[in-house]
């Protein structure tokens, strides 16, 4: 099912917690909300559930707008990081819950709901669990548990909220794969909140990333990744250098030198160049380069990092280069950028 957010906007005691946020989500998908501590992801994902109302807006389930609607009437599916199951019920009883307190004329027979949760259990790969407890199980499993006691009321959404967060990392990555392969198989319109970037970026087919209770950008992994839309996206996704430039004439400067970056169409004034590390090569001096001291040399099982200070400005820049460059570099470097992003300084104008 789609559903559309509208201008929705949420204040706690006066303090904007999101600010006028839209966004269309299409049947089917499954769309990450990226973004640090504090930027409004659980506020938003509260709301589309119904769990909170807006202080203004509207969401549309389909065509129906569902803004006044109960949580049970909106009818989704939830998964929390710490959603403890209840300790004192079975597997079964955990994910049959939110059919056995349906109304009676709503509600299966306990054998039909039995069923179903075997199957919900086949379905989370955990078949055979029916009878253990929650203590029993690992935290993956318990998540998983969760993930089956969300789908047992047939939601029109799933919505999840960090729910694989206090898991430790390995067992994080499996699941995350494991549910991009479930989603495939069962297509439920899914709302994933996470503040982990290769979480989003491998799991979703689009991304909203936000910041301070807006949306900064909305799009596929890779068009985040790719075309980052601002400077806040291009430092929160992947590795990032920012160089402060001026802009004259639609060629990029630092200090005096003009650094070989065409800069065309931006308007003259101070600017920002954002630059990835394996898009820096190191070139042999010229005039038309980007000059720079040597600060360290590092590496990791796959690449080797060069860190260095540019002239003329306090900023530091990092380079990849791959793991068999076995070249020495100390001293003045030249650098050049393969590809890079240049935003204008908005909060600094030039006087013109
Ligand atoms: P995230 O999930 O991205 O970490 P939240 O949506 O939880 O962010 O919070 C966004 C902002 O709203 C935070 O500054 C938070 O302190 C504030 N906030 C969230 N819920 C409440 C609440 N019930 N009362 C007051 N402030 C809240
Ligand atoms: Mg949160």
């Amino acid at each position: 099912m789609d559903i559309s957010v509208r201008e929705l906007r949420k204040t706690f005691d006066r303090y904007p917690a999101l600010h006028d946020v839209s966004l269309d989500i299409q049947s089917g998908e499954l769309i990450a909300l990226l973004g640090p501590s504090g930027s409004g992801k659980t506020t938003l994902l509260r709301l589309i559930a119904g769990l909170e109302f807006p202080t203004s807006g509207s969401i549309f389930y389909g065509t129906e707008d569902a803004s006044g609607k109960s949580v049970r009437d909106r009818q989704v599916g939830f998964v929390f990081q710490h959603y403890a199951l209840f300790k004192h019920m079975t597997v079964a009883d955990n994910i049959g819950f939110g059919l056995k307190v349906r109304d009676r004329s709503k509600r299966p027979s306990s054998a039909e709901i039995r069923r179903r949760a075997s199957d919900l259990l086949d379905l989370v790969q955990l078949p055979g669990l029916e009878d253990r407890y929650p203590s029993q199980l690992s935290g993956g499993q318990r998540q998983r548990v969760a993930l089956a006691r969300a789908l047992a009321i047939e939601p029109r959404v799933l919505l999840l909220d960090e729910p694989f967060g206090a898991l430790d990392a390995k067992v994080r990555k499996e699941l995350r794969r494991w549910l991009r392969e479930l989603h495939e198989r069962t297509g439920h319109t899914t709302i994933f909140v996470t503040h982990d970037q290769e979480e989003a970026l491998e799991l979703s087919d689009r991304v909203v990333v936000m910041s301070q209770g807006r949306i900064e950008q909305v799009g596929t992994p890779d068009e985040i990744y790719d075309t980052p839309a601002t400077p806040f996206v291009f430092s929160f996704i992947g590795d990032s250098s920012e160089i402060p430039i001026s802009v004259s004439g639609g060629e990029a400067h630092v200090g005096n030198r003009s650094i070989g970056v065409f800069a065309e169409g931006l308007p003259d004034g101070p600017a920002r160049l954002f630059v990835r590390p394996h898009d820096l090569d190191l070139v042999s001096d010229d005039p038309q380069t980007i000059a720079a001291v040597v600060t360290a040399v590092r590496r990791n099982s796959g690449s080797r990092f060069v860190e260095a200070e540019i002239d003329g400005c306090r900023s530091k820049v990092e380079i990849e280069l791959p793991a068999d460059d076995m070249r020495v570099f100390e001293g003045r470097i030249a650098l050049k950028p393969k590809r890079w992003k240049i935003f204008p300084d908005a909060k600094r104008p030039n006087s013109q």
